[in-house]
């Protein structure tokens, strides 16, 4: 499972396996949604 660090609340988030670069995600913790790119093969979270 791929985690990945919500930039507003900074908690680890469960990444589906089925990610895409360019979908957006809802953090569980703190409702921000952002968006994931893809940075030198690690995923990234863009607001
Ligand atoms: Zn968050």
């Amino acid at each position: 499972m791929v985690k990945l660090a919500c930039p507003v609340c900074l908690n680890e988030v469960d990444l589906p396996d089925e990610i895409k670069e360019g979908d957006t995600l809802q953090c569980p913790y703190c409702y921000a949604e952002f968006r994931l790119v893809k940075q030198e093969g690690e995923w990234a979270a863009s607001l």
